[in-house]
């Protein structure tokens, strides 16, 4: 038996968290650099909940909504460049997983004189500003986790970073700010946490203790199913997918995620396919790849799911995310050179060859 396990993160998970917590602000400074998109901040009440209190604090703040989805290096260096002239003392990254990935970006910036490209090394002399993260999604588990995802026009495809420093150090998870997502977003973000919950349970790298936050997050994700499937999202199904999403986050965390999110970022990249998405119409082919690698635990996920195969759970996924795109193979044979470069590939349960991911993408995907 062996394993590690530490989470840097504090969290705080309750309705109203922002203004209860406001006294946890106090300790990161003067001055906060609000990281956030063009609308979710204002939408889900969180910017106003928090500009609010960061006024009776007596903190000083700037908003900086540039953050598109699925966030640019460059984005992420014109927002460094901002949070260093305002001299922010720490930083707010309030939003999907989107505007929390760049906040990560932006805080080692702020701290560090180097070029953005060198964000990939994982080294930086200084350590990044403080960053506080503010979920609107319920998906990416960001807000727990140290990865920040950026696209990379330069290479045509998304890359990672992050290191122990870059974990938030506060998380202010009200799921209140999540009941304004329309239903594709709240389907897609929700497919992206249980792809966490999965490709963290089917990883070489998976541990005890990994497996305890992965295979919740599978439970949480399954009993929320029926409410995303009506498209009946109350209260309860609100609160159940943010924990969900917070358990993928701490499991991938530890293990880093597989073969489904190399794979999706080229359908994310070159296709505008939401991330989520994009993960959910490789899942059922994953599934089918990975099964004679790890028999008993896809079954326990079925089971979980209280499905009786793959072929029922490929179809569930399919009303959900239904993809009318067609590709062509030149297209896939592109896609798979692409995924081949993820460093998460290597830890996907079962060994994948160049051939497997293209076949993968083959049989998810319309011809
Ligand atoms: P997102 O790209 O942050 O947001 C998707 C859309 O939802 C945006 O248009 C956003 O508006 C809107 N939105 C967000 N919250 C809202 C709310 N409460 N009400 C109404 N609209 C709202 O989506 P995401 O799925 O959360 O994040 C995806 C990104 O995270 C991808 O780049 C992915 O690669 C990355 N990711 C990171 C990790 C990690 O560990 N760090 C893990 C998985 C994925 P705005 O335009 O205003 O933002
Ligand atoms: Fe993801």
């Amino acid at each position: 038996m062996i394993f590690q396990y530490s989470l840097p993160t504090k969290i705080l998970f309750e309705e109203g968290c922002i203004s209860k917590n406001k006294q946890e602000l106090v300790s990161f400074g003067r001055k906060a650099f609000i990281v956030t998109g063009k609308s979710s901040g204002k939408l889900s009440g969180a910017l106003d909940d928090i500009t609010c209190v960061l006024d009776e604090l007596n903190i000083k703040y700037y908003i900086f909504d540039k953050v598109e989805n699925n966030p640019t290096l460059e984005s992420v260096d014109m927002g460094g460049k901002a949070a260093k002239e305002f001299s922010a003392d720490f930083i707010v990254g309030l939003g999907g997983g989107s505007p929390i990935d760049a906040a990560k970006g932006i805080a080692v910036l702020a701290a560090n004189d180097i070029n953005p490209l060198d964000l990939f090394t994982n080294e930086f002399n200084n350590k990044p500003l403080p960053i506080v993260a503010i979920p609107t999604t319920a998906g990416t588990g960001s807000e727990v986790t140290p990865y920040s995802v950026l696209t990379r026009t330069d290479l045509q495809t998304k890359k990672s970073f992050g290191n122990i420093d870059t974990f938030p150090k506060l998380a202010l998870m009200d799921p209140k700010y999540t009941m304004s997502l329309n239903r594709d977003i709240t389907v897609n973000t929700a497919v992206d946490a249980f792809s966490h919950g999965v490709e963290s349970y089917l990883n070489k790298k998976s541990t005890i203790m990994s497996d305890i936050f992965a295979r919740q997050c599978i439970v949480e994700f399954a009993a929320a199913l029926p409410a995303l499937v009506k498209n009946e999202m109350d209260g309860s199904a609100r609160n159940r997918l943010l924990y969900c999403s917070m358990l993928g986050g701490m499991a991938i965390s530890h293990t880093g995620t597989t073969i489904v999110h190399a794979m999706g970022y080229s359908l994310t990249y070159f296709r505008g396919i939401p991330h989520g998405k994009a993960n959910g119409l490789l899942m059922k082919e994953y599934f089918d790849f990975n099964y004679p690698a790890c028999r008993e635990k896809i079954d326990d996920i079925l089971a979980i799911m209280g499905m009786k195969n793959t072929g029922e759970f490929g179809k569930v996924m399919w009303s959900l995310l239904n993809d009318e795109q067609t590709y062509t193979d030149s297209e896939l044979e592109k896609y798979t050179d692409y995924a081949m470069q993820q460093r998460s590939v290597s830890k996907n349960i079962a060994e994948a060859s160049k051939e497997d991911l293209y076949n993968i993408y083959r049989k998810s995907l319309k011809a």
